[in-house]
């Protein structure tokens, strides 16, 4: 079973010594420890080994990091022009490739995401996401706009609009892929004109402090972007009551999310939050079944069912039921697990034990309420924390599985009959975030786009993202959106000018 373990001797020489430092906080553009005592562990979920220690920042590190946020705000960030922005984010791009392998690595040590995986969407994807968000610095524009005041004399004012940075940013991210969440909270905001206090989550810290110091290295002035490790309710609380932050950028749990805008409301901070998901992949006899029972299989096992649209309700029609669920459970079994700095492995552990005993309490939950496993179900005999990719059928739309988000790779599959009860099915869910339609009928397809409650549609394709497009949820799965101009354009405020001529 030690081929479940990773492979130190795979790792890179750059990952091997950040692994081996002593980390600090980032603070004002210094490597700093925290104020109080406490230490986190960073445990490898291939094998269940300590890999390092981070800090927990107090709240007296917190204001310290916001305190360096605003001063970088006011001085050093502002002196620059927009374009300068804009090339500093382009060399932060350009400095993530070149260190891809030690990012990548780090990664996925400490996340136990799949090193390819690490590869591509943590690093290419972040660089694609601060090339793209490097653009709109020089774009973001406001509106001349002539008035009409019955009470002034017409003609004698000139009036428009300008965008100013909204200030001081907290960036909250999760663990599932947390380079990538870190840069999709950081790049729009910088883009802005804004400064960054970033709260890595618990598990996964290591990449957001190597962001840090790349973001120096490549001209982005001290105090812009600031990490501060910790756990969410000594650090993330006390990021997000303190009064110095202007916005709170948070992807997280509904429940996490919920707690955040309850502060906002009493402070009137700011806020977009991107939470959680359950969402419906729907295939209709007429789909491409080649295509469609590979797409749902890795539309719930993609990033170990990690992933906030994952694909976790399957609904099927009745005349291919059988034929879906079967190929889907066919390719479920026949995924290796395996550590994720080995690159012959599908599918690692999920991120850690905590995760791995929820998981198997939703599979435990599922089977009490009348659930049958068609196939998985069960944890490796290992350290690591590893969960079989796992296919419950026999499920009903009151069941926990079925309602709840489980975040991990058990996928619930059940059949309809026709389109409104597709819909019926797809919809009935507290969360909004994606869904996807399989078929081959143009009508239909524009009858499901219209027809799902979700922020994210997708049509013989699950869980396609790209900078240009906005990422957010609808009901429980949050407010606000992600990438896409729209990001941008969040991260200002909208001041109304009046001139009398
Ligand atoms: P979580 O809510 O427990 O934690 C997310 C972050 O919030 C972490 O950094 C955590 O330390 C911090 N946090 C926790 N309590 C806090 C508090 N009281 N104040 C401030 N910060 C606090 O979520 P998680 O378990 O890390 O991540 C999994 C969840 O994230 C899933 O629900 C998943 O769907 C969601 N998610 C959503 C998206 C999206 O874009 N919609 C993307 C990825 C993950």
């Amino acid at each position: 079973m030690n081929a479940l373990n990773n492979d130190f001797n795979l790792l890179g020489a750059e990952a091997r010594a950040f692994l081996g430092q002593k980390h600090g906080l980032r603070i004002g553009g210094r490597v700093t420890p925290s104020r109080g005592d406490k230490q986190t562990a960073m445990i490898d979920p291939s094998s269940g080994l300590v890999v390092g220690h981070v800090p927990e920042a107090s709240a007296a590190d917190v204001d310290d990091a916001v305190n360096a946020a605003r001063t970088a705000l006011d001085g050093a960030w502002a002196k620059m022009r927009p374009y300068e922005r804009a090339h500093a984010m382009s060399k932060l791009a350009d400095l993530l490739e070149a260190n891809s392998r030690e990012l990548s690595e780090l990664e996925s040590v400490n996340s136990g995401r799949l090193i390819a995986a690490t590869r591509i969407f943590d690093v290419e994807f972040s660089a694609h996401t601060l090339r793209y968000m490097s653009g709109w610095a020089t774009k973001i524009e406001g509106r001349t706009v002539d008035i009409s005041a019955p009470y002034m004399p017409p003609g004698e004012f000139f009036s428009f609009t300008q965008r100013e940075p909204i200030g001081v940013v907290a960036g909250i991210v999760p663990w599932n892929v947390p380079l990538c969440q870190a840069v999709w909270k950081l790049a729009p905001a910088l883009a802005a004109g804004c400064t960054v206090v970033l709260k890595p989550a618990e598990p996964t810290p290591l990449t957001a402090l190597r962001l840090a110091d790349l973001a120096l290295e490549a001209g982005i002035p001290e105090g812009v972007v600031n990490v501060v490790t910790g756990s969410g309710s000594v650090t993330g609380a006390a990021l997000v009551t303190h009064r110095g932050v202007d916005k709170i950028s948070f992807t997280g749990s509904t429940a996490t999310g919920k707690l955040i805008a309850g502060h906002a409301a009493t402070s009137f901070k700011k806020y977009n939050l991107e939470l959680g998901g359950k969402s419906p992949v729907v295939i209709m006899p007429d789909a491409d079944l080649d295509k469609a029972i590979p797409g749902a299989a890795w539309a719930i096992f993609g990033n170990h069912g990690q992933n906030c649209c994952a694909g976790s309700r399957l609904y099927v029609h009745e005349a291919v039921f059988d034929k879906v669920v079967e190929g889907v459970a066919e390719i479920a079994k026949s995924i290796r697990l395996g550590p994720g700095l080995d690159p012959a492995s599908q599918m690692g552990p999920l991120v850690n034990k905590s995760q791995q005993e929820r998981v198997l309490g939703y599979i435990a939950s599922g089977r009490a309420e009348g659930a049958s496993v068609l196939t998985g179900g069960e944890p490796l005999d290992h350290a690591g924390c590893y969960v079989q990719p796992t296919v419950l059928v026999n499920t009903a739309q009151n069941m926990r599985v079925v309602q709840e988000e489980i975040f991990g790779p058990v996928l619930v599959a059940s059949k309809f009959s026709d389109e409104a009860e597709a819909l019926k099915y797809a919809n009935d869910s507290e969360y909004g975030l994606g869904a996807s339609i399989w078929t081959r009928d143009i009508s239909r397809v524009h009858r499901f786009i219209r027809g799902f409650k979700a922020g994210n549609v997708w049509v013989n394709v699950h869980n396609v993202l790209d900078t240009a497009l906005p990422f957010g949820g609808t009901k429980n799965s949050g407010v606000g959106h992600d990438l896409g101009e729209q990001s941008v354009l969040d991260h200002t405020r909208i001041k109304a000018a009046v001139v009398s001529l």
